[in-house]
């Protein structure tokens, strides 16, 4: 057994001051106040001072980092981002595919899901020391997010026009299969011919099926909706604008839909690039501290110099903080602790409520067997942050990663 104390635990959305955790087997085993519990005597005991214990934050948008895109062949690739995305306070994300050649996808498919079975089956071997065998904890892929081939032509952003598909039953079986049933989280275009019934056979199978890459109306949105998908990509960004007619806000499109409709959460990349700060702080009081995501959309070009990178097929110039391909935004290289800090301050909100932004609230939207969340019974998923947000230290199973 374990116990950690701090300044603060925020679970997220309940501060406790002076906290202890006590962490068994890797789980949180009961999380209370040090004024009315003392530690089990003759454990280890680490001791955060006025440091902030959170959930390890949940990113569902993730093309890359550190020199890698999550489509490369390269067996070093995976690794290498996923102790970048720890050292960043990230403890689980969803590699995210962005639109190629069918067989290119399906192959980068395959291989996502011959990692994620292998870091499951490590992870069950050494349950007891929940360690990798490298002695390096890093992020946990927990399935992946498919981003096209079913989205719009005429909001793809940089996704390659020759290689987006309409929607088809057949086809999204395909990807399922390649996948192994590991397809978490898909974005599609509600408009798109066929797009309901691919939309609804994907919720059945429970993934988080997200309107996205859209250039829909009010009404196709709603029908998207109606069909089963409950969430929204990057929004705003490669989206029909809010106001689409000339009629002074009478053709409200998609936005119109995602902004005012509770059953969908819906995802921001909030760098200060992608969205106006006080699109940020619209954006968070339409959706609510609930339905509020973070995600950042990050590329390979994330945590390196600037310059030319790759986002799958796609090259992209790196700098200033943006990427971009033929003038268009390519992805971000944005980090999961800077968007938390970001959200903070563009939405007025306080701490607790961004990181639930970045940890349960992700974790519900998709619908995940981790909940984002420090409780007894939870994965001892968590960092240590600053008190101003920054991480200091990164858990998973109270395992720390490698700095
Ligand atoms: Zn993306």
């Amino acid at each position: 057994m374990l116990a950690f104390t701090a300044g603060r635990l925020l679970t997220p959305t309940d501060p406790v001051e002076h906290p202890l955790m006590l962490v068994d087997q890797g789980r949180v085993l009961e999380i209370s106040c040090r004024s009315n519990r003392q530690a089990p005597a003759g454990i280890a005991f680490c001791d955060f001072g006025d440091g902030v214990m959170a959930p390890g934050y949940i990113d569902l948008h993730l093309h890359g980092s550190a020199g890698y895109d999550v489509m490369d062949d390269a067996d070093e690739a995976l690794p290498a981002i996923e102790q970048f995305l720890a050292r960043h306070g990230v403890t689980s994300y969803f590699p995210t595919t962005v639109t190629a050649p069918i067989d290119v996808t399906l192959r980068a498919l395959e291989r996502l899901a011959d990692t994620i079975e292998t870091r499951e089956r490590q992870i069950a071997r050494q349950n007891l020391e929940r360690q990798t065998p490298d002695g390096k904890n890093r992020a946990f892929p927990l399935g992946i997010h498919l981003e096209g081939p079913f989205i719009s032509h005429a909001r793809r952003g940089v996704h390659p026009a020759e290689n987006l598909l309409p929607p088809t039953l057949p086809l999204f079986e395909r990807f399922w299969q390649a996948a192994r049933g590991r397809i978490r989280m898909m974005t599609i275009a509600p408009e798109l011919e066929g797009a309901p019934e691919v939309i609804a056979e994907a919720a059945r199978r429970g993934v988080c099926v997200s309107l996205g890459h859209s250039d829909a109306d009010f009404e196709a949105a709603e029908r998207g909706i109606a069909a089963g998908a409950r969430h929204a990509t990057h929004t705003f960004n490669a989206m029909r604008s809010l106001d689409h007619s000339t009629l002074d806000h009478r053709n409200p499109g998609i936005l119109g839909a995602v902004l005012t409709d509770r059953r969908v959460s819906a995802d921001i990349i909030a760098d200060g690039v992608h969205l106006h700060p006080v699109i940020v702080k619209l954006f968070a009081n339409a959706k609510g501290p609930e339905q509020t995501v973070l995600i950042t959309d990050a590329i390979s070009a994330t945590g390196m110099p600037e310059g030319r990178y790759r986002l799958g097929s796609v090259e992209v110039n790196v700098h200033d903080d943006k990427c971009l391909a033929d003038g268009k935004l390519a992805g971000s290289v944005l980090t999961m602790d800077r968007a938390v800090r970001n959200l903070a301050r563009f939405a007025k909100w306080e701490l607790p409520q961004a990181v639930a932004a970045a940890s349960q609230n992700p974790a519900r939207a998709a619908g995940i067997a981790k909940k984002g969340i420090l409780a007894g019974g939870a994965d001892a998923d968590f960092v240590v942050l600053s008190p101003e947000g920054e991480v200091l230290r990164t858990f998973i199973g109270g395992v720390e990663c490698s700095r």
